[in-house]
């Protein structure tokens, strides 16, 4: 079952994969022998310690990686339609020949899921909620959370999040779903007696509905670690005027969105001074974001591959999995789907750039109303009965 797709299989020019970046050879040899800048958002491991020239070099990289990772500020409210950017944008429209909307494209989606099962798994920041100042203040509009409790009645839905599994859950707020925190190192899926391999670090919990589940946790012994990184990073960054450290659980992120550009090389610096104590800490570029996390390899795409096998809907030809994020993150789980020819990964953005999805929205808003396409499209299938879905 391969997926149409009106593109050839894009390639991140702007990344390098796991394995690739922890090689602390290549990661020198970047720096060194050209003096250029990371890759906007080049997966940062913590090299060896070197003193002295080389952390300036690591530091003004990161700096360089950071204002590439972040487009200009644009006006963002709380209300989702006013992240909308001008829709004649050409540099956008031409985009949207290598990535045509979800929406504008969803026959073509709806054509290729007929007589499958959707599996919907969800990033939270910049596609359920839109991007704002302040992270603790990433509401979802109660038009979205209705649009998400009502697509989860018909599909098994997850959100696979960078914050916290409990942050994420107190945003949502809805027990219909399963929820991954910390980019998938926190799952909670359904108790089966077969799946998913017995991973190690899977144990039974109970969750909020008092309901027995399956808890994995791949980076569990991480945790006394991540503690005292966090702590380290608030304090490092204390005299930073807006930035602001979270905890995440299994990795910490460290917002800038709200620093004076002027000072986005005392964050490098700060962050670099923690981290570099903590060879088993790797960091990663988000929007405006720095995210310190263990070097595991685990991933949103592993996220997504463990939640279908949890749900019994892995290595099955009739499932469809969709998956819609904004982030660097997602690409993971983007190219997951990509490489098994059995999915559909959603970029939100409302800027060109490039991906391993098929599709994009632009804005939160418009994955709403691709949710409710999804619904109304089912609800037709089921009231017609013409097939089974
Ligand atoms: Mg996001």
């Amino acid at each position: 079952m391969d997926l149409k797709t009106n593109h050839a299989a894009p390639v991140l020019t702007d990344s390098a994969p796991i394995a690739q970046s922890r090689l602390h050879s290549s990661l020198l040899h970047c720096t060194t022998a050209s003096g250029a800048a990371f890759s906007p958002n080049l997966l940062l491991t913590v090299p060896r310690k070197k003193a002295g020239l080389l952390d300036d070099v690591r530091s003004s990289s990161w700096l360089d990686a950071m204002k590439a990772s972040s487009p200009p500020p644009k006006r963002v409210t709380k209300e989702q339609n006013n992240d909308r950017t001008s829709p004649d944008d050409s540099g956008y429209s031409n985009w949207l020949l290598k990535y045509p909307s979800a929406l504008a494209s969803f026959e073509q989606i709806a054509n290729f899921a007929r007589g499958k099962r959707i599996a919907l798994f969800l990033d939270y920041d910049g596609t359920l909620s839109p991007i704002v100042d302040n992270p603790d203040c990433a509401f979802m509009s109660n038009d979205m959370r209705s649009a998400v409790k009502i697509v989860a009645k018909y599909f098994p839905t997850a959100i696979i999040s960078g914050r916290s599994r409990d942050k994420v859950y107190e945003f949502v707020g809805l027990t219909e779903l399963y929820y991954a925190g910390s980019h998938g190192m926190d799952i909670v899926s359904p108790v089966r007696e077969s799946a998913p391999a017995d991973h190690v670090n899977s144990i039974r919990s109970t969750c909020k509905r008092g309901k027995e589940v399956n808890l994995f946790q791949p980076a569990s012994e991480f945790l006394p670690m991540i503690d005292e990184v966090f702590n380290s990073l608030v304090e490092s960054t204390r005299d930073i005027k807006g930035a602001k450290v979270e905890n995440n659980k299994f990795c910490v992120s460290v917002h800038y969105r709200n620093v004076d550009d002027k000072y986005w090389d005392a964050v490098a610096r700060s962050v670099d001074k923690v981290i570099k104590n903590y060879p088993k800490l790797r960091l990663t570029h988000g929007r405006k974001v720095l995210e310190v996390r263990p070097v595991i390899d685990w991933d949103k795409g592993k996220a997504v591959t463990f939640l279908l096998e949890s749900l019994g809907l892995n290595n099955c030809d009739d499932v469809l999995p969709i998956y819609i994020g904004d982030d660097r993150t997602d690409e993971d789980a983007f190219k997951v789907l990509r490489e098994r020819r059995r999915g559909y990964g959603i970029l939100v953005s409302s800027a060109p750039k490039e991906s391993n999805a098929y599709y994009s929205l632009r804005d939160p808003f418009e994955v709403m109303e691709f949710l409710k396409s999804l619904v109304m499209w089912k609800k037709v299938k089921c009231s017609i009965g013409s097939e089974v879905l």
